[in-house]
Order: structure tokens, then C-alpha cells, then sequence
């Protein structure tokens, strides 16, 4: 692979194409840029945006961010990164409910993690959009004036009976026709807290019998008596998302407004508006345009923050940062690497139709990058003890093992011998299998880094377990002497001495759902009632059925004695098993305590 994870490359994509073609045509070289949001008449007095484009990450911040993010954040800086452009993130928080302080700071914390900065030249792009209620307001008040809104006053279920459906048009509310001057008082009072929630609401004046049922007078403004975590009880009205999302772009100056593909149907309502507020005179042009992508869909993983939530409240993880869960903070804890995730959404790139993809593709990338990146130690996960009969009794001695085979410079480290060490249980077999080439009664196997040894034999408790091996080494193989090659030998072992190594614990965790996608119907699920779904038709079963339930497993491990030292959130490569990290919440000082990561090899996927 020519993809270095710390270089991504630029694949393209029809994102980008759009992208060459607006600034091959110099479409947004004439926007003016007053250092901070605004509407037209604060950016026309600021100077030529040195932004080439701008693109923004817009989370809302009720809940943690997952796998799926980490894509749409690798899009969005990505393209400012690579196009001299500046990526906004900001918190999309116009909903008064449901917002917390801790995802927030984790969603910082989370972007951060990847790598990535809204900070350049002096500019800080961290923006919240409940700062700009006061400007939201402002522009439904345009509209109003210039006849593009009116306040309904229909109940719910009147205005949902008139809506129309797909095949019908729908029909004028009676109270489409109010006057400007009436609307804008109802509006105002409306703010003024004079009217309990759902009495009124403030609707776009397009078109009842539109084909597109989201430009049939959609509602823009709406009665909502709740404390907001920034602005508190100041507002007793909220704009609805699809109103405040393109007018949070148009005050940040984003040209390339990127969403997942269900904002579709939504794009003529985006252009629609900031159209009519461009001709009211609050935004420059060219405006900003929406641009859609598909979502990251992933097998054995769930998604969406509701789920994420469920899982969490209902304590089928240990909390947010759990390494099984597919948010960053888990992502984070597990040992994955940021720049694996770069080198993810770099390959699985960006397109129009909806697709799902294995798993395996994540950890592939990230054992790319830890393959680089990660040094080996040596870890016996499921200890069994050799006894080296001829090594003489109460001598130890050192030997040296590479920190990193593809990077000499970073030395070796020294690692004790003895009498004594612990070998993997699976190196060892009484009567060995066909082709087996490692530890058994008269075979010579080599101890990596170490000695040939050859084996004698084993000791077993009363019901027949194997509890000892038994073996004499050869005192001129050890690696790296002259005698070294004299010694063909087929089996490799790596082992940690029983005096020197310690034993630690360690966390293997596998994935947390036990089928590719959870939650949808499949044939062999115990209870499953009805059938595959048809066309359009979601046929759910409760995801939470389908949860693995060997999702981890904690053992006892020896680990050889340099890893005492790591600190958290240090990765390794335990040769032959995988890799790990030092976990960053669990580790004490000199007894830090690892979490597998992901293994060698892609063992999982035989399906
Ligand atoms: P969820 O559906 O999990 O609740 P969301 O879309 O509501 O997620 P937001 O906080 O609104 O979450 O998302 C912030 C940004 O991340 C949006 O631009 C959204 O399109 C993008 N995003 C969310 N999920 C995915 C995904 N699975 N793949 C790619 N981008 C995503
Ligand atoms: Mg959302």
C-alpha cells in the first residue's frame, strides 16, 4: 500500500470534483470575511476570506461520537486541510433539550484525538449555534415582512390532516393569509412567552401542493417553554433544525455544506431559504451549498446515538469509553489508532449509495498503522511453564530482542533468561498433531531471541492436565551467536521468564455484536417472527438480542518486564497475539494493565 497512514492521499471523489470546479471558476474568491460569524452587512465590511472554502462539522452534542463521525470529521477537515480551506467545528445545540455539558467536552476531546484543529492563523473555529438565536430570529422576521412566513394557528393534528400525502397535494392552512403586520405581532408574541407550547408555530410560505412534502409550508419556528443549556430561559422559541442548519452556514461563510444522504429531500428547502434571505439582504452570495454523502454503515456495530445511549443506560457496556463500544472514546480506550481511522475513510472514500461495510476493513487499517507505529513485547496469554533441566540451577542471563523488526534505530531491549519461563499452552503438545512443529516430546523448537531447545517430556497433575514441560536448551544456539545457525529448527516460541516476567491483567475483547447486522431480521434468530424485509420496510428485531455475549474476556497474562514501565495509552505488538494498550483509565504507575486492541490476523471473518 502506498498509503502512508501519515500522508492520506487524496482520493478522489465527487466531492472533491465539485470542489476543483468551484474554485477552478473562482465562485467563492469574492467572499468577504469579518473573522467571525455574521450575517452580510458585518462579513461585507471584513476583508477577501483567506479561506478558500470553508466546511464545518456540525454535531449535536447529545451523545458521544461514534465510528460514523469519525468519518464525516475525516471528510470535513480532510477537504479544508487539502483545499487551503478552514473547518468549522460547531455544536449544533438549537434543541433545548437533551444537551449536556459532558458531550460537549467529549466531542472536543474526540476531534482533537483525530488530529484535527479548528484553530488557524489566529482564527478559533469553534462555534455554538445557540449564539445565533438572535440572528435566526432576525431572519424569520425577513421573511415575514417580505411575505414568506405566517404564523399557523391549526392544531397539530389539523396541520398534519392538511399536509397531503405523496400522491395528494396538500390544502392552504385558513391561516395562510394573514397579513405581514399581523404575523410579525403574533411572532413577537409568540417570543414574548404569551402563548403555551404547540398554539402556534411560525411556517415557510411556499407551496401546499408541492411534490416535495418537505416544501409544503414547512414550520420554522416553534412554542418551547425549556431551559437551554447555553441561553437558559432567555428563549421561549426555537427554530426548527432545518431552518437553523443553513442559516448556521451562511453566518460561518461555509461553502461546501456536507450531510449524509437523508438531508437530501431537504436540499430545494435549503436553497430555498437562504435564497430568500440572501434577497432580504442578510447573506452574501454565492451561498453556501449542501452537499450529501452516504453514511458509514458497519457490520457488527450499531450507529446511531440512540442505540449508543441504550446500550449505556441499560449497562450493556461499562460506560461511553467502554473499548467495545464503537465511539471514539471507546475507539480510544481499545487501542485504536486516529490516523487508522484516517487511513479508513480515506479507503472506504465517499459516495452517493448507501453501503455497508465489514468490520474487518476497520481493523485492517488499524493494524497497518500499529504495524508501523507499535513495538513488540512479549506477552504469554495462557501460560504453561518450561523447565529447562540442564540449565544450571540459579544462573539467569540476558537476551536481547528487537524493539521494532522495521526500525533497527529504535534499538533492542534486554530481556532475562532462566531455568524457568513461561511458554504459551497451545506451543506444546504430548502427541503432536500432523504438522506441528512446536514443543513436543523430542522435537527441538527454538526459544525466539533465546535458545534451541529440545523437548524431554512433561509433567501432569492426577486428573491428566499437562502442568509442566520439560526440556534441555543448547547452550551454543543462543540467537545472535556463532553457533545460531547451526540449529535448523521449524517452531518459534516466544516466552517471558518465571523470575523475572509478572503477571498482569489483560482484556480481550472481541466484538460486541455476535452477527454482521444487529437488529435486522435473519433466519436463524431464535424468536424472529415474520420475514426478511421488503422493499422500503425495516423488519427490526430488538438489536440488543443479538449482543455477543463473550465480548471480553479478562485473564491473568506474564508479560515480560520491560512492559511495567509503559504508561497509558502506550501500544504494543505482543508478538504472535496482537496488539494492546496500556489502558488509559485502569493502569496504575508501574502496573499498567492492557487491553487487546485487535489481533494479528483477521481470525473472525471465515464466514
Ligand atoms: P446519529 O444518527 O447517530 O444520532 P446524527 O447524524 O444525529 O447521528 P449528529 O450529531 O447530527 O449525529 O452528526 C454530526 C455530523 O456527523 C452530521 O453531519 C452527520 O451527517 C454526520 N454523521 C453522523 N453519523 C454518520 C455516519 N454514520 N456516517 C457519516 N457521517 C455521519
Ligand atoms: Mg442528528
Amino acid at each position: 500500500m502506498s498509503n502512508a497512514p501519515n500522508e492520506p492521499v487524496a482520493a478522489t471523489n465527487f466531492i472533491r470534483n465539485l470542489i476543483d470546479a468551484d474554485l477552478a471558476a473562482g465562485k467563492y474568491a469574492q467572499r468577504r470575511w469579518c473573522g467571525r460569524p455574521g450575517v452580510a452587512s458585518e462579513q461585507l465590511a471584513g476583508a477577501l476570506d483567506p479561506a478558500k472554502i470553508r466546511t464545518r462539522f456540525p454535531p449535536e452534542p447529545n451523545g458521544y461520537l461514534h465510528y460514523g463521525h469519525a468519518k464525516s470529521i475525516c471528510l470535513n477537515f480532510g477537504l479544508a486541510r487539502d483545499y487551503g480551506g478552514r473547518c468549522h467545528l460547531r455544536f449544533d445545540d438549537t434543541n433545548p433539550e437533551k444537551e449536556e455539558q459532558e458531550y460537549v467536552d467529549s466531542i472536543i476531546d474526540a476531534v482533537r484525538w483525530l488530529g484535527f484543529a479548528w484553530e488557524n492563523e489566529g482564527e478559533s473555529n469553534l462555534y455554538f449555534a445557540s449564539d445565533y438565536f438572535d440572528a435566526m430570529f432576525a431572519c424569520a422576521e425577513t421573511l415575514i415582512e417580505a411575505g414568506h412566513a405566517y404564523v399557523d394557528s391549526q392544531s397539530a393534528d389539523a396541520m398534519r390532516a392538511h399536509r397531503g400525502t405523496l400522491k395528494q397535494a396538500g390544502k392552504n392552512s385558513p391561516f395562510r393569509a394573514r397579513s405581514s403586520a399581523e404575523n410579525l405581532d403574533l411572532f413577537r408574541r409568540m417570543r414574548a412567552g404569551e402563548f403555551a407550547d404547540g398554539t402556534h408555530i411560525l411556517r415557510a410560505k411556499i407551496d401546499m401542493a408541492s411534490p416535495n412534502i418537505n416544501l409544503r409550508d414547512p414550520a420554522i419556528y416553534r412554542i418551547r417553554h425549556a431551559t437551554h443549556h447555553n441561553t437558559g430561559d432567555t428563549w421561549c422559541v426555537y427554530p426548527m433544525y432545518t431552518f437553523a442548519h443553513p442559516i448556521e452556514d451562511a453566518l460561518e461563510n461555509v461553502t461546501h455544506s456536507i450531510c449524509t444522504l437523508e438531508f437530501e429531500d431537504q436540499r430545494p428547502f435549503y436553497d430555498w431559504l437562504l435564497a430568500r434571505l440572501a434577497e432580504g439582504g442578510l447573506f452574501q452570495r454565492p451561498l453556501p451549498q449542501q452537499i450529501e454523502f452516504s453514511r458509514l454503515n458497519l457490520t457488527y456495530v450499531v450507529l446511531s446515538k440512540r442505540k449508543l445511549i441504550q446500550l449505556v443506560d441499560e449497562k450493556h457496556v461499562a460506560g461511553w469509553d467502554d473499548p467495545r463500544l464503537p465511539t471514539l472514546a471507546g475507539a480510544r480506550r481499545r487501542g485504536y489508532a486516529p490516523e487508522g481511522f484516517c487511513l479508513f475513510a480515506e479507503r472506504i472514500g465517499v459516495s452517493k449509495s448507501d453501503s455497508l461495510i465489514d468490520y474487518a476493513l476497520l481493523e485492517e487499517a488499524m493494524r497497518e498503522v500499529l504495524n508501523e507505529s507499535a513495538p513488540r513485547r512479549i506477552a504469554v496469554l495462557d501460560p504453561l511453564k518450561l523447565i529447562i533441566d540442564n540449565y544450571p540451577a540459579g544462573q539467569s542471563e540476558t537476551c536481547f530482542a528487537p524493539n521494532h523488526p522495521l526500525k533497527p534505530e529504535l534499538g533492542k531491549r534486554a530481556m532475562p533468561f532462566g531455568g524457568e519461563l513461561w511458554i504459551e499452552r497451545e506451543d506444546f503438545m504430548e502427541v503432536p498433531s500432523k504438522g506441528y512443529r512446536r514443543l513436543f516430546p523430542g522435537n527441538m523448537a527454538r526459544l525466539r531471541y533465546g535458545f534451541v531447545v529440545k523437548c524431554t517430556g512433561c509433567d501432569k497433575d492426577a486428573d491428566g492436565n499437562v502442568v509442566a514441560v520439560h526440556c534441555d536448551y543448547l547452550p551454543d544456539s543462543k540467537s545472535g551467536s556463532a553457533g545460531a545457525d547451526n540449529y535448523k529448527v521449524k517452531g518459534n516460541l516466544h516466552w517471558v521468564s518465571v523470575a523475572a516476567g509478572y503477571a498482569s491483567e489483560v482484556r480481550l475483547y472481541d466484538r460486541l455484536f455476535a452477527y454482521p447486522a444487529p437488529g435486522s431480521w435473519r433466519e436463524d434468530a431464535p424468536g424472529t417472527a415474520g420475514s426478511p424485509a421488503r422493499d422500503g420496510e425495516v423488519n427490526e428485531r430488538n438489536f440488543i438480542d443479538d449482543l455477543n455475549p463473550d465480548s471480553v474476556k479478562v485473564i491473568t497474562a506474564w508479560l515480560e518486564p520491560a512492559l511495567r514501565q509503559a504508561s497509558p495509552e502506550e501500544r504494543f505488538q505482543f508478538e504472535r497475539h496482537g496488539y494492546f494498550v496500556a489502558d488509559r483509565i485502569d493502569s496504575k504507575h508501574g502496573a499498567p494493565v492492557f487491553n487487546r486492541t485487535v489481533t494479528l490476523k483477521d481470525t473472525q471473518n471465515k464466514s
